[in-house]
């Protein structure tokens, strides 16, 4: 039975696809088992899902863009017989991602232009973006970084570790240090705990986050072992990637209980992906079981102009519905912030519904969620200045 959009229960993604093969549970629930079985050719995908002739297509022509790899937990939220399935939109190919059109690029945030040493983005003043590995679970189609993820396409991440270690200890102004990738959470608990160490020996790094899909993809990877790990190294914060409420089963739901139980703040990134979660129904619903997933809305991100991604591209007008269709509608904590990602390598750039509607030297005039509009007095002195 298909999950309707605004489904808000956690049901287990096991055994579906896999129930004639007597996998044995230890098996299903383990993260080298469901890494060894993804499904990564057009044959095993049309064993279960009845293809379309874009997927297809799509399938075959982008093999050297983006490998295409689900594991077999999130390959069970696929819809069979439906080629709109939000999930499918998300992991399988389809023909228009090669389609190209002159506003799109290989690198739309402009990330590698901004490295100064490579596998490291500083853009912001006091924070870095530390690519440690190329690879992910699964392969998202949107992926700003597939360029050089899954290590198909034309270009490679170099991944420079002692370069980029010395590069934070060499700038005292970075205080936060985010890793990403690919997914880092697919290195092995050794590997990521070098890291870690390395990093929480550098006095000026106060805080730590990783940013991961791998509790939405793999969710068999939160062992307890790695949450033992990560609470060594707090504050540590993880932002995971969650774009449709059907995304969060039982088994993700336990796995981010398992961190919040070790202390980790979660946040959620998610995407605005046509036909995936661009409605405010799909969206509420997403952040409700977010919330009872002990995880914040963080951002939600306007696709980026990557290359081949037109299909998947909701409008700016859509977006902006959104957050208005949730701000002040539901819980404060619920509501995520949109923004652009600018293109070329601008930053974020928060997008919001325009709340104040005039602003002189003696008042704002402001409407509220119920376009009830209000007035406010203008301070009239200037305060005197703050120390901290
Ligand atoms: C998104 C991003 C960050 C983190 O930004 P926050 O707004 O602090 O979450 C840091 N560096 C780069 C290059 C980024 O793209
Ligand atoms: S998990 Fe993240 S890095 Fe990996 S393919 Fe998806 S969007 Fe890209």
């Amino acid at each position: 039975m298909p999950i309707s959009s605004t489904d808000k229960s956690f049901s287990s993604a096991a055994p579906g696809y896999w129930a004639d093969q007597n996998i044995s549970e230890a098996d299903w629930n383990s993260h080298t088992w469901q890494l060894k079985n993804r499904v990564t050719t057009l044959e095993e995908i049309e064993r279960h899902i009845n293809l379309t002739d874009e997927e297809r297509e799509g399938i075959i022509l982008t093999g050297s863009k983006l490998a295409m790899a689900v594991t077999p937990h999130f390959f069970n939220l696929i819809d069979a017989n439906d080629p709109n399935c939000p999930i499918r939109r998300q992991v399988i190919p389809r023909v228009e991602e090669t389609q190209l059109s002159k506003e799109e690029m290989a690198d739309p945030c402009g990330e590698d232009s901004h490295m100064p040493v490579p596998g490291l983005v500083h853009r912001y003043p006091d924070r870095v973006l530390f690519l440690v590995t190329d690879r992910c679970a699964s392969y998202c189609r949107y992926c700003t970084r597939s360029r050089v993820v899954s290590g198909v396409g034309d270009q490679h991440l170099e991944l420079q570790f002692e370069m980029a270690f010395r590069y934070i200890e060499e700038h005292p102004e970075i205080r936060d240090v985010l890793l990403s990738g690919g997914d880092p959470l697919l290195l092995s608990d050794a590997k990521l705990e070098k890291i870690l160490t390395r990093l929480r020996s550098i006095k000026h790094v106060e805080f730590i986050r990783i940013g991961s899909r791998i509790p939405i993809f793999l969710p068999q990877r939160i062992t307890p072992q790695l949450c033992e790990m990560l609470a060594k190294f707090h504050p540590l914060w993880i932002s995971v990637h969650a774009n449709h409420p059907k995304e969060l089963t039982s088994e993700v739901k336990a796995g981010l209980e398992r961190l919040a139980n070790h202390g980790v703040p979660l946040g959620n990134q998610s995407v605005l992906l046509a036909g995936v979660n661009d409605s405010v129904e799909v969206q509420r619903a997403l952040v409700h079981k977010l919330l009872m997933c002990r995880t914040r809305p963080y951002y939600l991100y306007q696709c980026d102009l990557i290359k081949g991604s037109a299909h998947l591209r909701a409008s700016v007008e859509k977006g902006i519905e959104i957050i208005e269709g949730l701000r002040g509608h539901t819980t404060g904590y619920a509501v995520p912030q949109y923004v652009i990602d600018a293109p070329g390598g601008g930053g974020k750039v928060p997008m919001n519904p325009n709340y104040l509607l005039e602003h002189d030297n003696d008042h704002v005039l402001i409407r509220n969620f119920e376009n009830k509009r209000f007035s406010y007095p203008e301070a009239k002195q200037s305060s005197p200045k703050v120390e901290c």
